[in-house]
């Protein structure tokens, strides 16, 4: 929507002498901080008529930050009680977000309890934003000055000096930080009077284009044949002829003109034997021209040929089920549909016929994937069938990379998108289809910052916005998405078979107490998994062990006094890793090295408790020396190709064994896994959260997946001390359906999602009572405000102290239906506001998270 141009059109014509000069107009600015509300700033009258809803301008905020903002609207109403700054500068004549990202941002805001500029600031990749603050840089003169006077320097000038060593120059922030002082204004106007330093005010766009140089015939040798073949006659070097002819050996001159513009890279004519000088003398004397042109990053795929897929008639059955119900003109239309795959059937074969049928209407098709899932096979599967129209975007990637998807999606270059959960936020104007695979990821909600959203039940709005359809599909749906389902307000279809028949594994218990009392249990092996493996290794087949916990040991414990070393900053032991020879925490990354004595006694016994992968790993070496053992968690992933290089190896059954974390459970397909093995899931089922059956159920099911293929049937061994737990009984039977049942009535009895809707709300201080005294009054003022039966806690967090910060939380529950919502999230952030306007809690922060995970 445009939001002027009617009525500047309208008093041109009616008065146009006067109409520039009477017309003020001022803008609401969403801006990247978390203050409630937008901004009002006035627009010079120079760009008039030029600012439109959208666009991006640069305004001055606060007494000396400089900030990127988007215009949400412009209008004409003067703010009443202050007089509004000016606009500092217009970034974009056409808007870089559209009307109805807009309204998706304020959805978000709104639902999630967070700012609008919080919102904006997660949205728009940093590319976009500006680096826009003044910049401080070493005075080259300097150094000599130095020599020659002897500048003296304090001690803080010296420190801000040693920072700008080299090119470097730092923001009016950084410096703030690196002095630690609060105004950093006197320092710098010291150095700025000894001439140590220079200021320079920087406003530039980050985002920069992969440009490439390239070669074309200028054009007057492009009119005919005669010209060319009379520059050649007239060219005495037989090396420069050699280029002209390697140039339209590569490009016809009879083709169209724009192939000829495309040009050639310098490299073409290099490679092939050119030497660069006569290439350089053939530009000089303009037979030749050199131009630049910007290329994608992602081009790579543009010439592989594209695969189509085939789908069997089961698969074609199933995606008809999907199409009728999106396609529908009565009340059995729904916009959202839930696929339950079970593992095996072929998922990603049925995405891409749908998305397929949605290509061919011209919609765009966004396709959301779990974090980890990204960087494997089914983005290369996707690749291979979609080829250049598909973008990709990815948290790894570079800003460059994601403002280039930005900008693709908004110029049509890529009508599909696959991409991790922030790919909502990508410039969509003709959306058709959103797939949401593996629904039931965690992966999908985020944390920190705000806003803290759920990608999957954000793609429902979206599409909403769009009149778009949402594809869930998942081999062990969330309850809530399978709620919805039984509850007939998604349409459900169900693929139970697996792909060319193959069957599913077959799962066995192993009785760890049994094991241990007949003592046949070595390190954490039973004798049931090892025989397996063993087995497994003399077949030439694969296994995969799951462990999801990293580390060698959660902690350290003295064998005297029961001393266990914990985390300075956490309320957490640290965990105990063995290859680096150190103790860490895993919550805000604290190491040390480990004690080797107890601090406590000072006895030297201490030992090992409790096992991650890495010990896993470690034993399995011991007793395997010559198998190919490959670990794969956190801790052997941190950098960007890691994680492809491991499942590649794994491919090529290069590693026998592979031990991990839940990230073996994910979205990969190998044909040699013959056998999945479990350790410790009694600590999954039992941990403190309502969700844990359900976790399991996802993940030791998603595990068990890998196993077998084709015609082979796969093993899964779980070992366990508790063999009897039903939620066992479930996985062993592969019976999801069940599971639900069971799940649904614990659900209902204690009032969980999906029968009820929660929002927690932490409290956070480094003074604990603080944060107890102000949780306690929080929960007593929500108490009264939503009725004491809907407000639980507060209490301390499961992990009490993280980053030095004592965390309280207080948990609401709401009906589902017949409860206005907005009203009530309203009240609570009145009582939110209430306590941090009383001056002791003012440094309090308090998070609200709206359907927490
Ligand atoms: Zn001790
Ligand atoms: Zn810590």
């Amino acid at each position: 929507m445009l939001f002027d141009e009617n009525r500047t059109e309208e008093s041109e014509i009616t008065s146009p002498k006067f109409s520039k000069e009477r017309l003020t107009f001022f803008v609401e600015v969403i801006l990247p901080v978390p203050v409630e509300g937008k901004f009002t700033y006035r627009v010079p009258m120079e760009l008039n008529g030029m600012v439109r809803e959208g666009a991006r301008v640069v305004v001055n905020f606060g007494k000396r930050r400089v900030l990127t903002g988007v215009v949400a609207r412009v209008h004409q109403e003067a703010p009443k009680t202050y007089s509004a700054k000016y606009i500092l500068e217009l970034l974009d004549e056409v808007p870089v977000v559209y009307q109805s990202q807009l309204v998706f941002w304020e959805w978000l805001a709104e639902y999630y309890m967070c700012t609008i500029g919080e919102v904006m600031n997660v949205a728009l990749p940093s590319g976009l934003k500006l680096s826009s603050m003044s910049r401080v840089q070493l005075n080259p003169n300097f150094e000599h000055l130095q020599q020659q006077y002897g500048v003296l320097l304090t001690a803080k000038e010296q420190l801000l000096l040693d920072h700008l060593q080299g090119d470097s120059s730092l923001t009016f922030d950084q410096i703030g930080e690196i002095l630690q002082v609060k105004n950093i204004y006197a320092i710098i106007k010291s150095l700025l009077f000894k001439e140590a330093i220079l200021v320079f005010e920087e406003i530039k766009e980050k985002y920069k284009p992969k440009i490439v140089k390239k070669i074309r015939l200028s054009k007057q040798y492009l009119a005919d044949r005669e010209v060319l073949t009379d520059l050649l006659n007239a060219l005495k070097s037989h090396k420069q002829q050699d280029v002209i002819l390697k140039y339209l050996t590569e490009i016809s001159i009879d083709a169209p003109e724009n192939i000829h513009l495309q040009g050639l890279p310098k490299s073409v004519f290099t490679k092939g034997g050119i030497s660069e000088s006569s290439l350089q003398t053939l530009i000089k004397k303009n037979i030749f021209e050199e131009f630049e042109v910007i290329v994608s990053r992602f081009q790579e795929f543009e010439n592989e040929e594209l695969n189509t897929i085939k789908l069997s008639n089961y698969q074609q059955e199933k995606v008809n089920e999907i199409m009728q119900f999106f396609e529908a003109d009565n009340a059995l239309q729904k916009n959202t549909v839930l696929l339950h795959g079970i593992t095996g059937s072929g998922k990603t074969e049925m995405y891409i016929e749908v998305v397929n049928k949605m290509l061919a209407q011209g919609k765009q098709v966004l396709f959301l994937l779990p974090e980890i899932a990204l960087t494997t096979q089914i983005v290369s599967r996707l690749k291979k069938v979609f080829g250049i129209k598909l973008g990709v975007y990815h948290s790894k990637f570079s800003d460059n990379e994601r403002v280039e998807v930005w900008k693709g999606v908004q110029d049509g270059r890529f009508p599909i998108v696959a991409g991790v959960r922030s790919s909502i936020f990508l410039p969509f104007n003709n959306l058709g289809l959103i797939i949401v695979d593996e629904e039931h990821d965690p992966s999908y909600k985020q944390y920190d910052p705000a806003p803290r959203y759920n990608a999957r039940d954000v793609a429902l709005v979206l599409a909403g916005i769009h009149k778009a359809k949402v594809l869930l599909g998942s081999a062990t749906p969330s309850l809530e998405s399978y709620y919805q389902a039984k509850q007939g307000k998604y349409g459900f279809v169900s693929a139970n078979k697996r792909f060319g028949d193959a069957q599913l594994p077959e799962i066995q218990l192993v009785n760890m107490s049994i094991e241990r009392k007949k003592k046949t249990v070595k390190y954490n092996f039973s004798s049931l998994m090892l025989a397996s493996i063993d087995e497994n290794l003399q077949k030439k087949e694969q296994t995969i062990l799951f462990q999801n916990r990293r580390g060698f040991a959660p902690h350290l414990s003295c064998e005297e006094c029961s001393w266990i070393p914990t985390c300075m900053n956490c309320a957490v032991s640290l965990t105990f890793h063995l290859y680096s020879n150190e103790l860490r925490c895993h919550y805000c990354g604290y190491r040390e090295a480990p004690p080797s004595a107890c601090l406590s006694c000072g006895s030297t016994k201490i030992k090992t408790v409790g096992f991650g992968t890495e010990k896993i790993e470690d034993e399995l070496k011991l007793i395997y020396p010559e198998a190919a053992i490959q670990r794969m968690d956190l801790d052997t992933t941190r950098s960007k190709y890691s994680y492809q290089t491991i499942i590649e190896d794994f491919t090529n059954r290069q590693i026998d064994i592979l031990v991990g974390t839940q990230m073996v459970t994910k979205g990969l397909d190998f044909d040699f896994v013959s056998l999945v093995g479990v350790f410790d899931v009694d600590r999954l089922i039992h941990f403190p959260d309502f969700r844990s059956h359900e976790r399991t159920f996802q993940l030791i099911t998603q595990v068990s997946g890998r196993a077998g293929r084709k015609d082979k049937k796969g093993t899964v061994l779980i070992q366990t001390s508790k063999p009897q737990h039903p939620l066992l009984e479930r996985i062993i039977s592969h019976d999801y359906e069940g599971f639900y049942e069971d799940e649904s009535i614990e659900r209902q009895k204690h009032f969980y999602p999906p029968f009820s809707r929660i929002i927690t709300i932490t409290v956070k201080s480094d003074e604990q009572t603080l944060a107890i005294e102000a949780a306690n009054e929080l929960a007593q003022k929500l108490k009264v405000a939503l009725g004491a039966g809907r407000v639980l806690g507060p209490e301390a967090a499961m992990i009490e102290k993280i980053r030095n910060q004592y965390l309280q939380n207080i948990m609401i529950k709401l009906e589902r239906d017949k409860i206005n919502l907005k009203a009530v999230k309203e009240l609570i952030k009145e009582q939110m506001q209430g306590l941090t306007s009383n001056k002791k809690y003012k440094l309090l922060q308090i998070v609200p998270n709206v359907d927490p995970m």
